[in-house]
């Protein structure tokens, strides 16, 4: 199947028109591919080469509509940074429709009903780090919204400076938010909050159909799924950015990439959005957000759901599942097969361990997956080395008790501990890069984006150790 071959199919258009506004995209000047993933595409069933296809520029641009497609911005509300901040909807994103249950979406496609005082546009920078960290994401096997192509412009963009317009093609089982909720409810549709929630169940949790207390139940599977991807955002060094509950998906999967970052050194306090001076979605913080997330959400369900019952699901769920694939996780990267006493000690031992010794969290596991006697290769990249020096003695004692080969445990570990994170300071220099119409690193990104566990010979400076200045880079939200 060729991609512009493909026919769509609009279903969320058959709410009312509060839900969303029927607008046309606003196509950018002199349009040019910079990336295609095809591994995306093909959950769309593409099987022929995206790049040669000679509608996907157009078809990204929203010049050409696919066979079926009526372009749409969907309306939602949101707390952001613990405030409710009204309206807000898709102010630079318009939905294209439905195949093989994917949303496609651009981003950066023109004003809408929703674009407040924005342009309607994503700059460069922005779209690559979105395009990226979609696919990269993914590869890290964290439930996440893809991106199947990425176009760059002439079109002048007015941020801090002049920029140029680009367009990312998102796709996304589903594009409902938290917010898409809350605007329902702020604005007294209560006998809208039930079809909507009709519609994620349909969309999103189809298997809970014909069953009794179906609203609880998906207010349950949302608490299960978001307490399980944050877990896994903390397993693998991952900061959002913006936790507010409109960049929260409705199935838990990761949404809006704007100023994140993979931890470069172990920082718990971490913050990657300069303008969160609060330091409200910090990288531990983040489970705490997602929690407090949750609660609006039940209190917004509260027409349909009662809400006692809602909060009573909350505080089962919530911790258990997150601690629970947090922890199994992490003894995955430890190279622990069997469960003894005291392992949930040997790995907040070695969180201690890690946020006082100044180490790069990516490369200490990648280290530890190669680990047998030999302490000098993981303590030689620490700015302090007794932490981890005590910490991997007790670690060398618990790894005598499981039953596995050396070679087999560091097969294991170096399967689950990924050689290539996305990082800041790699990013920059793809952005730079792009900047001056090179996109090549900007394409093998991508391929270790993908399979981020694989050596990759070839491309090792795209895992180089962050040198000290762009260490801890934060960004703005400006995008
Ligand atoms: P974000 O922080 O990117 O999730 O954006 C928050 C809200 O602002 C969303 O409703 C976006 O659609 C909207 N928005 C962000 N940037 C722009 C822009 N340049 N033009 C119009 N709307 C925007
Ligand atoms: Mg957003």
């Amino acid at each position: 199947m060729k991609f512009s071959n493909l026919k769509l199919t609009t279903p969320y258009l058959n709410h009312k028109p509060i839900f969303y506004e029927k607008v046309d995209p606003t196509p950018l000047d002199k349009p040019f591919l910079i990336s295609a993933s095809q591994s995306a595409a093909k959950l769309l069933g593409v099987d022929e080469d995206l790049a040669l296809d000679e509608e996907l520029i157009n078809i990204v641009n929203g010049k050409t509509k696919l066979e079926g497609s009526e372009t749409f911005a969907m309306c939602y509300a949101g707390h952001q940074f613990g405030q409710f901040a009204g309206r807000l909807g898709d102010g630079r994103a318009i939905n294209l429709g439905k195949i093989n249950g994917q949303n496609l979406q651009l981003k950066g496609s023109g004003l809408t009903l929703y674009s407040r005082h924005g342009d309607g546009r994503a700059v460069l920078r922005s779209s690559i780090r979105e395009y990226l960290a979609s696919e990269a994401m993914h590869g890290l096997g964290i439930e996440t919204t893809r991106a199947l192509a990425l176009i760059g412009s002439d079109t002048d963009v007015s941020r801090e400076k002049w920029e140029k317009g680009a367009i990312v093609l998102r796709l996304s089982p589903t594009w409902v938010r938290f917010g898409t909720f809350e605007y329902l409810n702020a604005y007294g549709e209560h006998d809208k909050l039930q079809e909507l929630a009709d519609y994620v169940i349909d969309e999103s949790f189809p298997y809970l159909k014909g069953s009794e207390d179906i609203y609880l139940k998906m207010y349950a599977e949302i608490v299960k799924n978001t307490a399980t991807t944050i877990a896994k955002w903390q397993s693998v060094g991952f900061n959002h950015g913006v936790m507010n509950t409109d960049n929260m998906c409705i199935d838990g999967r990761t949404i809006d990439y704007g100023p994140f970052a993979f931890l470069d050194d172990y920082d718990p306090n971490f913050v990657c959005n300069q303008t969160d001076t609060q330091g409200l979605y910090s990288f531990s913080g983040q489970v705490g957000s997602a929690h407090w997330n949750l609660d609006m959400l039940a209190r917004t369900l509260s027409p349909i759901i009662d809400y006692t019952l809602s909060e009573e699901v909350l505080d089962d769920t919530f911790r258990s599942t997150y601690e629970n694939v947090y922890s199994e996780i992490m003894y995955e990267k430890m190279g622990l097969q069997t469960k003894q006493d005291n392992d949930k000690e040997l790995y907040l031992g070695m969180l201690r361990a890690l946020g006082n010794a100044t180490i790069d969290y990516t490369e200490f596991f990648r280290k530890l997956s190669r680990f047998n006697t030999n302490k000098s290769d993981i303590l030689d990249i620490c700015v302090n080395r007794e932490p981890l020096d005590k910490w991997l003695d007790r670690y060398s004692e618990r790894i005598e008790k499981e039953a596995l080969s050396v070679a087999e445990r560091h097969e294991k570990m170096l399967a689950v501990n990924p050689k290539y994170i996305l990082k800041n300071h790699i990013l920059q220099e793809a952005i730079k890069k792009a900047g001056e119409h090179d996109f090549s690193m900007v394409n093998e990104l991508l391929k270790v984006a993908l399979a981020p566990y694989d050596e990759h010979s070839e491309l090792e400076h795209l895992c180089k150790p962050t040198p000290m200045k762009s260490k801890n880079i934060k960004l703005s939200c400006s995008s």
